[in-house]
């Protein structure tokens, strides 16, 4: 062809957010637009093959190279696809206007059943420039008598077009770094931004490091051949045929587990999955992960990667996916999503809505079924998921509708209970109120007391479980939460306290003087237990207000707006306690009464919270001075 030059057609329409993105994206996206290039120019020639459009050789086999090279500061991309002819060329890439993948499926869209087209995410084939000070394009069409072209271009207004001197079909875009962006010539880096994009992708991916294969055979040539072995085949840095792909009826659970490691690089087993299949009415596949948690108080990381077509687009994208999900782990294939248009177009997009809400379903079907399958499974698996159920019925009602009655609770008495079960099971001692306990440890001696009386708590001790009782109460009418030691149960009480109004208000006043706190109530009752002298209450509403204000009160002082309302319970069937009684006319033993119930009153707060330090330096003090009056 006769040499030409011109410049290159942009129309401020598509140049705008060319440039915005060129200041704000990563720079690594160049590299996926022209691998996705070369993967669909290869795509167009084998539908164009299929249609009997197109003659190939024999022994064709499809692939695409990119070659790094540090001495010449280049980076080649290769194909083998179906290359341009000039007029393509002037076309295509002369004018950024012009998409030949909207041009290519518009022409086909009748003939071609699954074209997995790419296109581009955004700049398409001019993010070259944003690492290159010279971008080349050498390519041959495979039409019949095609003459290769030449393109070239310094920095994306004007171009040169003249006569190439390829000889085979495709195409090599060689691209002569800028010196801001030599990293990528490092093959390690860019084996790194390979694997993110394309490590699923449906055509053979290479990468060749030309320096160091250079110095290699320099090294061989001084050893004289002495190495006659011949170096492995290649092998490419991609899986054309990845798991999601697959019929979930071919796939093996040590396919599923084999997958999620090598995706997530996570050698602990995902405790199940969920391979979602789906061609009609939209086409979606994907594999989603429940991740087992290393530790209790761990919140959920999870990793939702999203591919179109086999190629990756981005993590965790909350436009298309329903935020609680990216709790977990997992890949998704949509190849329907409009990926051209702007992110708040896809949150308002109808089709990605219906998206969302069929990955919403499924996971909740693949839940209800565990729970009615796989009972023992499903309990088994409880504390693992159910910071992930909870926080997804806080954030979707559509979800909350359909997990409502599988959310189980782990039950004082052993095994779970859901809340149905709960409330029937209680319903005589105490309708509507759920018994919680927030920390086992320091709630010990009340489990105690509960499971004396036969009585039956739940364990709510995740981080979420605040917000997740009052999701429920405000669903379910009629039931309260309440913590285990905010309230006596009228089980666990004797009829009557056992002792005289007058012991009741003398011991009211010994301790009132005692313990010298205004906010403090005192109450005596009997309880059936009778080896605890006293217990501390809290009242489930003040402990709430608490909480609140310290959560959302932004370090202001709130306690006196929110008094504690704590209750001492006097317990008047402890033998401590009736010898007290006793003691209150005996003048001598005034010390000891003293002594005594100062120590009743820190025993009962140790086995409710943990005593400030002074509390604490008190309470040894006076353990110390009781063992004296011991010795
Ligand atoms: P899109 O991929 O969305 O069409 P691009 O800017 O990435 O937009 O590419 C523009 C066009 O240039 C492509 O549609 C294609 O027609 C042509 N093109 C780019 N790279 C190649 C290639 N490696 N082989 C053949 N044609 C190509
Ligand atoms: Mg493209």
């Amino acid at each position: 062809m006769a040499q030409e030059k011109g410049n290159i057609s942009i129309n401020t329409e598509n140049i705008f957010p060319i440039i915005k993105k060129w200041l704000y994206s990563e720079k690594d996206i160049f590299i996926r637009e022209l691998v996705s290039n070369a993967s669909d120019a290869i795509n167009k020639l084998k539908k164009l093959d299929a249609m009997g459009e197109a003659e190939l050789p024999d022994d064709n086999k499809y692939e695409i190279k990119v070659i790094v090279n540090k001495n010449d500061k280049t980076i080649k991309v290769l194909d083998n696809g179906l290359g341009m002819t000039d007029e393509e060329v002037k076309k295509y890439i002369n004018q950024i206007a012009f998409s030949g993948a909207v041009d290519f499926i518009e022409k086909y869209k009748d003939k071609s059943d699954d074209a997995q087209i790419i296109g581009h995410f955004g700049l398409g084939f001019y993010s070259a420039f944003m690492v290159s000070e010279r971008v080349q394009i050498d390519t041959l069409s495979y039409q019949n008598g095609a003459k290769a072209v030449k393109w070239v271009s310094d920095g994306g207004t004007e171009f040169e077009m003249s006569d190439s001197d390829k000889t085979d079909r495709g195409t090599v875009i060689t691209l002569y770094l800028a010196e801001d962006s030599l990293e990528f010539l490092d093959e390690y880096k860019m084996r790194q931004t390979l694997e993110k994009y394309f490590a699923f992708l449906p055509i053979e991916l290479y990468l060749e490091d030309a320096a160091k294969e250079a110095e290699n055979t320099e090294e061989k040539t001084e050893e004289k051949g002495e190495d006659k072995t011949e170096p492995a085949a290649p092998k490419p840095l991609n899986d054309t045929k990845p798991l999601w792909l697959k019929n979930p009826k071919d796939c093996t659970d040590e396919e599923y587990k084999k997958f999620y490691t090598k995706v997530f690089h996570d050698f602990n087993e995902p405790l199940f999955w969920i391979h979602l299949n789906m061609d009609y009415p939209f086409n979606l596949k994907g594999i989603l992960y429940f991740p087992k948690l290393k530790h209790e108080f761990e919140t959920m990381e999870g990793q939702i990667k999203l591919y179109y077509n086999q190629v990756f687009v981005a993590d965790n994208i909350k436009e298309v996916i329903p935020e609680f999900l990216m709790l977990l782990k997992g890949v998704l294939d949509c190849p329907d999503l409009p990926l051209n248009v702007s992110r708040s177009f896809l949150q308002n997009d109808g089709y990605v809505n219906k998206i969302s809400s069929h990955i919403t379903k499924k996971v909740a079907d693949k839940l209800t079924s565990l729970f009615e399958n796989e009972r023992e499974s499903y309990d088994k698996y409880w504390s693992d998921i159910n910071p992930f159920v909870k926080y997804g019925c806080i954030r979707e009602d559509k979800f909350y509708d359909r997990v409502k009655d599988i959310i189980i609770y782990k039950s004082t008495k052993g095994g779970y209970v859901t809340l149905k079960e709960y409330l029937e099971n209680n319903k005589e001692k105490h309708e509507n109120t759920v018994f919680y306990v927030s920390d086992e440890n320091q709630q010990a001696q009340y489990i105690k007391l509960f499971n004396e009386n036969d009585m039956e708590a739940v364990i709510l001790s995740s981080m979420i479980d605040n917000h997740f009782m009052s999701l429920i109460e405000s669903k379910v009418t009629g039931v309260k939460f309440n913590r285990i030691d905010a309230d006596i149960s009228a089980n666990m009480k004797q009829e009557n306290t056992g002792i005289s109004e007058q012991d009741v208000s003398y011991l009211e006043t010994l301790f009132k003087e005692t313990i010298n706190d205004d906010k403090l109530k005192i109450q005596v009752e009997a309880l059936k237990n009778e080896s605890i002298p006293a217990v501390v209450l809290l009242s489930e509403h003040s402990r709430r207000m608490q909480e609140m204000s310290k959560m959302y009160g932004g370090g202001m002082d709130m306690s006196s707006m929110f008094p504690k309302e704590q209750t001492l319970v006097l317990n008047s069937s402890n033998k401590l306690v009736k010898a007290i009684i006793d003691l209150k006319n005996n003048e001598s033993k005034k010390e000891d009464v003293k002594l005594i119930s100062e120590h009743i009153f820190d025993l009962a707060m140790m086995s409710h919270q943990q005593l400030e330090p002074e509390a604490m330096s008190k309470f040894i003090a006076r353990s110390n001075e009781i063992l004296m009056k011991l010795v």
